[in-house]
């Protein structure tokens, strides 16, 4: 075999990555990056992970540099500019990593057609993005498992693959043209708090996740201010680290904190396999309650409020902000907006999970969108009636009131359990509040108007 191409897409390194090895087999490989106007055009390509993506292209670059090579880089159409590089380097095949989404399918299915009409095969891996592939472990009476539980039993039992190296030389053809590396100083209206991309960078995080933060994972996963998660999803999203690797990494260390870690990596795999078998999961109820959700133009104002971190409720004004501030929240806060907004709110689930994918650095269609769809209770969860209430929660999960203080400025004086409720504060305390506003609900109302409008379906 004479010349490859490696076709880079949420798989953006160089350890363990099937693809890229397959096809660093070839006497001269083009590691290729198409900036896909499609992604754009869908409204995807928000600010936040275009800078985590421009940080990961440039990491790359260098990754390959090290090995004799470099990151050829195109825009425009996936499917065009593939087989441009793949004309004028002559190249017999492409590898590219399967994934979930419908958009990602189709562009896979041109690919092949287009590949295959000028006689260039195409090569899909598996177990790039995800660590069990989809599909692999099915239930006896359908293509794909509707609850987690028994998707997790079945996911622990599968072999995973052993992790690979990554390639040692890649030999990329000469004169093949590449656009410049794309930079995060020039793209506008990022969060500051932004993390930094990029495979050296991930590869940082999780060594440091194993050795000093896992261990207390199981105990402080839910615990807001601890910020005891691993911070891995951008990573995972970008394909920067493998989740292969990460669930033999993590396995192992035993224990249950590497265990209950492991747990959310099968999370993950489960919401890709649902979407791949029910793509249209990603914008229409997977299992609808007939819901008569308020609209953007019925509830504009709360939709407003709950946007900018001002519903007057502190933690999930705490958590909203996080969220504008780093291009990332904390599960348990992801969890209580979107029961505030889809539950208390009664606003439908999409307007939410559009906000997120405008600001997630890990902003993801199968996470985001089924996890919203969870919490919405239109999705895979088991008790779709639930909500949950933000005050006691708060009390639960930031007991000493610290995760609030920190995002909400306004109640940084407040002392005590009262940051949760600060209307009940009274005289000169209150006053010291500054604009922050009273609560835009009373939760009892809330709950009967999603109980009124649910049962009303
Ligand atoms: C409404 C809502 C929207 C969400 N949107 C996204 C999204 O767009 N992208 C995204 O990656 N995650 C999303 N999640 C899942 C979860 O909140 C994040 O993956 C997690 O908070 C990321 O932080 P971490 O890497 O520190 O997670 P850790 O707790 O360290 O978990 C490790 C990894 O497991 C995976 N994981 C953890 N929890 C979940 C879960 N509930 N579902 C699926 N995978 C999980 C992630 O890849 C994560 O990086 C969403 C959850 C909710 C409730």
């Amino acid at each position: 075999m004479n010349v490859s191409v490696a076709l880079f897409t949420a798989d953006l390194r160089l350890h363990d990555h099937p693809g890229l090895r397959a096809a660093a087999e070839a006497r001269r490989t083009v590691p290729l990056f198409v900036r896909d106007r499609g992604v754009t055009d869908a409204g995807f390509a928000a600010p936040n992970r275009l800078a985590f993506l421009a940080d990961c292209l440039r990491d790359l670059d260098a990754g390959l540099r090290e090995r004799g090579g470099r990151l050829v880089i195109r825009s425009g159409d996936v499917v065009d500019e593939v087989c441009k590089v793949a004309a004028e380097t002559d190249a017999d095949e492409v590898h590219m990593a399967a994934d979930v989404s419908d958009y990602a399918r189709r562009r896979e299915q041109r690919l092949r057609r287009a590949l295959e009409a000028e006689g260039r095969r195409l090569h899909v891996h598996d177990t790039v993005t995800t660590a069990v592939a989809p599909g692999a472990v099915t239930p006896a009476s359908s293509d794909h498992f509707a609850v987690f539980t028994p998707y997790f039993r079945h996911w622990s039992g599968q072999h995973l693959r052993a992790p690979l190296t990554a390639p040692r030389t890649v030999c990329v053809p000469e004169g093949v043209g590449s656009e410049e590396l794309p930079s995060r100083t020039s793209i506008v209206g990022l969060s500051p708090g932004l993390a930094t991309g990029g495979e050296a960078e991930g590869r940082k995080l999780l060594n440091r996740w194993l050795r000093n933060g896992i261990t207390e994972y199981e105990n402080l996963h839910d615990t807001l201010a601890a910020d005891a998660t691993s911070h891995l999803s951008p990573h995972l999203h970008f394909g920067t680290l493998s989740p292969v690797e990460l669930a033999h990494r993590a396995r192992q260390l035993d224990g249950p904190g590497a265990e209950a870690f492991v747990r959310q990596l099968a999370w993950r795999d489960f919401h890709r396999q649902v979407l791949a078998a029910r793509p249209s999961a990603a914008t229409a109820d997977y299992r609808t309650k007939h819901d008569r959700w308020r609209s953007a133009r019925t509830a504009r104002e709360d939709i407003a409020a709950w946007q900018e971190g001002r519903t007057g409720y502190p933690l999930i004004d705490a958590a909203m902000r996080q969220l504008r501030h780093e291009g990332w929240m904390h599960n348990r806060g992801r969890l209580l907006t979107a029961s505030f907004l889809a539950k208390t709110l009664y606003v439908d689930w999409r307007i939410g999970a559009r906000h997120f994918l405008d600001l997630l650095v890990d902003g993801d269609v199968a996470n985001n969108q089924l996890n919203w769809q969870w919490m919405a209770g239109t999705g895979t969860d088991s008790r779709p009636n639930r909500v949950l209430n933000p005050v006691t929660q708060a009390k639960r999960y930031d007991p000493d009131g610290a995760y609030v203080r920190r995002w909400v400025p306004e109640l940084a004086r407040v002392e005590g359990p009262l940051v949760h409720e600060p209307w009940k504060l009274r005289g000169l305390d209150r006053a010291a509040l500054g604009d922050y506003p009273d609560p835009i609900v009373e939760l009892a109302d809330g709950l009967a108007r999603f109980r009124r409008g649910r049962a009303g379906g």
